[in-house]
């Protein structure tokens, strides 16, 4: 049993061929969540996991899991999760190396007719990217009670699709409560998405806990005109009202030290049409921080900023919360099993704070969770030249193995009947 190795080259053309739907010129996937894409990811992996002898349930929201049975079925499940969604320019890894590595698990103790003591089960949770739907991790957080199924079913995309509608297009508006299931430990697994491991030559980076996030939309009112003959001087243009709050946002971002973040990746503006000057635009900003106290600060700062603008631009600027995550941390006893596994295996390994959201972050409301990053060449994804190398993509499920299997426990395998 101490042997006991995923098989390589089956993860990695899984991956690969994962990869393919969606596929995009640059060598990326688009899997926007709930696309016809994603449902085919959904029905690949599902198809997958029923001939590695899964029972597969999908509860109101699209969440998947496979279950492998347990010698006894009645403890909660050890499960390994992550999402096949992507960003619309996304790569091959992001989120699928997480679900590819969870179900090569399974397949390797299949192999080996391992029985394990519980249950296990392969996770793929709805809308983590938030790139459709928002907010991010959007089928965890409502596994976890963080939002009503509800709330989750009537978010809408920006073409007015529910994410109701769009589960009962793919199929994947499956019969199980949400969160009516117990679990007794979450694994996840993750490119790093950053350049930390790749600058220190480690292979796992063991995460026990996160930065702060909190999330923003800042609305700008403003004064529709005619763009010719309103002088400059009369002008509330609430575009460059946008303009100066997104320079405010980048400012805040690197005012706060090496481990401050900012970003303003999104906005919509009315009327959005040629010959009218704007008079309301909605631009969604985040703010992260590993310090508490700084991100306090930060959005101090920020909130000044902006009414100092709405007084010099004579304009109305808001700043409204929608939502935030962290600090927080990660289970230290998963956290031990992970650094354990990586050292049997003889990974160079390290301990890493999350700058980025996965689905391993609400799953702490309910279990223990454990999360483990792999490296990412020159640190890049949300890109669809996002890359690691096979044998880190190993390397990972490998420590997901051990892992797992240390949490649910043997009872026996091909070996230990025939000694
Ligand atoms: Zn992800």
């Amino acid at each position: 049993m101490r042997n006991l190795s995923i098989d390589a080259e089956r993860l990695w053309s899984a991956l690969m061929e994962m990869g393919r739907i969606g596929a995009t010129p640059a060598g990326g996937s688009r899997r926007l969540a709930l696309s016809r894409e994603d449902g085919e990811a959904r029905d690949l992996f599902v198809r997958w996991a029923k001939e590695a002898g899964c029972a597969v349930t999908v509860d109101r929201v699209g969440n998947i899991f496979a279950r492998r049975a347990g010698a006894d079925d009645s403890r909660p499940p050890v499960c390994i999760g992550s999402h096949l969604d992507t960003v619309p320019t996304g790569g091959k890894f992001d989120g699928v190396f997480g679900v590819i590595a969870g179900l090569e698990v399974l397949r390797t103790l299949d192999d080996a007719d391992v029985r394990t003591r519980a249950p296990m089960e392969v996770i793929v949770w709805t809308n983590e990217e938030g790139a459709r739907y928002s907010p991010v991790t959007l089928g965890s957080l409502a596994f976890v009670g963080a939002h009503s199924v509800d709330y989750a079913l009537d978010r809408v995309d920006a073409d007015g699709i529910s994410v109701r509608e769009a589960l009962t297009e793919i199929g994947y508006d499956g019969p199980a409560e949400v969160g009516d299931r117990e679990i007794g430990a979450y694994f996840e697994a993750h490119n790093e998405q950053g350049p930390l491991l790749e600058e220190s030559g480690n292979t796992i980076g063991v995460v026990t806990g996160s930065h702060a996030s909190r999330y923003f939309v800042i609305s700008v009112q403003g004064m529709a005109a005619h763009v010719g003959p309103t002088p400059m001087a009369g002008r509330k243009d609430a575009m460059v009202g946008a303009a100066r709050a997104v320079l405010e946002v980048n400012r805040v971002g690197n005012a706060y030290g090496p481990d401050g973040r900012s970003n303003a990746p999104h906005i919509e503006v009315w009327p959005n049409v040629r010959g009218v000057i704007p008079d309301a635009v909605r631009v969604s900003c985040d703010l992260r921080h590993r310090e508490q106290a700084a991100i306090d600060e930060m959005e101090e700062d920020l909130r000044s900023a902006l009414t100092r603008l709405g007084d010099e631009l004579d304009m109305g600027f808001e700043l409204e919360p929608y939502f935030a995550w962290g600090p927080m941390s990660f289970d230290p006893e998963l956290a031990e099993l992970l650094r354990a596994a990586a050292d049997e295996l003889g990974y160079g390994r390290q301990d890493l704070r999350i700058i980025a959201g996965h689905d391993a972050v609400p799953m702490t409301e309910v279990t223990r969770s454990g999360l483990i990053l792999i490296p990412s060449r020159d640190g890049l994804s949300h890109n669809e030249a996002e890359y690691s190398a096979p044998e880190h993509v190993a390397a990972g499920a490998n420590v997901l193995l051990r892992a797992a299997l240390a949490e649910a426990g043997i009872v026996a395998d091909r070996h230990s009947r025939r000694t």
